[in-house]
């Protein structure tokens, strides 16, 4: 990569309010190129391999101009953390005003399941529920685990991940008696190409994520070849990665889903401010801010080598 791109970094440690995907800091890197600001954000976790794709989407966002825009505002669904206490679910409901779906995290326990989900209704009657159960369940425990949450809670708007596998999704789906979409999201964005994966049978929405799926024009591709509809997703991201998603979105000419790009409400501190108005979120010219949250040097010289490494994947 251009090491001009190098000189620009910034690394950042952002808060957030509640503990997601056990995460209390977000550790963010980001560049700038000639058409604006790039962000690389692989979890920790994360070796080069996995990171290639979310440094291809940061470069891509630094150095190639926007696509073609069909929209500037974006509708987006409130995500629900695996929480239980109520309180806290108000909290986290009250900090998406006017939105009329809710993802929820589902999957390690059915009865606290029931009652998150009952909760997001209680709070919210008229909104759309989804879940995530992040590919948790076997099939028989998705058989198992609708039903229940169809009898306790009624339909959902489709049904992110129960199970990990394809074979396991297309398997649930031939089982399962309730009419229930399916949205794959590890499916794709796990997989080794995305391209050569047979969702027939098995998936009936596609989770996009612009970071893990190599960019915008790479996920364009994908939708494409897949030949289904899409919901935009985030994967906790600053302010500079979200917009990067939200001009996804803003991209298709058919967007039919309201998108995951809310999750900057969970970070107690951005680089930018992206307010949920009416239930969506307008794209912006990002200009990012850094004072108080850059992360000590030891931590961007890990940042900065992980950056050097990966990139030797994608050249
Ligand atoms: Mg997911």
């Amino acid at each position: 990569m251009d090491q001009s791109l190098l000189e620009s970094l910034r690394v950042i440690a952002l808060p957030t309010k509640t503990n997601f995907r056990g995460i209390s800091v977000r550790e963010v890197a980001l560049f700038k190129g000639e058409y604006g600001w790039g962000e690389f954000s692989p979890f920790l976790e994360y070796g080069f391999q996995e990171s290639a794709p979310w440094l291809m989407c940061a470069i891509e966002s630094a150095t190639t101009p926007r696509p073609h825009i069909y929209r500037t505002s974006i509708r987006i669904n409130g995500t629900i953390p695996a929480m239980n206490n109520p309180e806290d679910i108000q909290r986290i409901v009250d900090s998406f005003p006017g939105v009329k779906t809710f993802k929820v995290k589902v999957g390690e326990n059915l009865p606290e399941d029931i009652a998150r989900l009952a909760r997001v209704k209680s709070l919210r009657p008229s909104a759309k529920l989804r879940i995530d159960v992040n590919g948790t369940w076997s099939v028989q425990e998705a058989v198992t685990n609708l039903r229940a949450i169809y009898e306790n809670i009624g339909p959902l708007e489709y049904v992110e991940q129960p199970c990990a596998t394809v074979e396991e999704l297309r398997e649930l789906k031939e089982k399962l008696k309730i009419d229930i979409r399916i949205a794959g999201d590890e499916v794709l964005r796990k997989a080794v190409d995305p391209f050569t994966v047979d969702l027939a049978g098995a998936v009936d929405i596609l989770m996009l994520k612009v970071q893990p799926l190599g960019g915008i024009e790479r996920a364009h591709r994908l939708a494409e070849h897949h030949k289904l509809p899409v919901v935009v997703s985030s994967a906790l991201e600053s302010a500079v990665g979200i917009n990067y998603g939200l001009t996804l979105a803003a991209s298709f000419g058919e967007l039919d889903f309201d998108c995951g790009l809310g999750t900057g409400s969970l970070l107690a501190a951005n680089v930018a401010q992206l307010p949920i108005a009416n239930g969506a979120i307008e794209l912006a010219e990002i200009e990012p801010t850094f004072e108080g949250i850059e992360v000590a040097p030891d931590r961007f010289e890990w940042w900065k080598n992980r950056i050097m490494k990966t990139a030797e994947l994608i050249s």
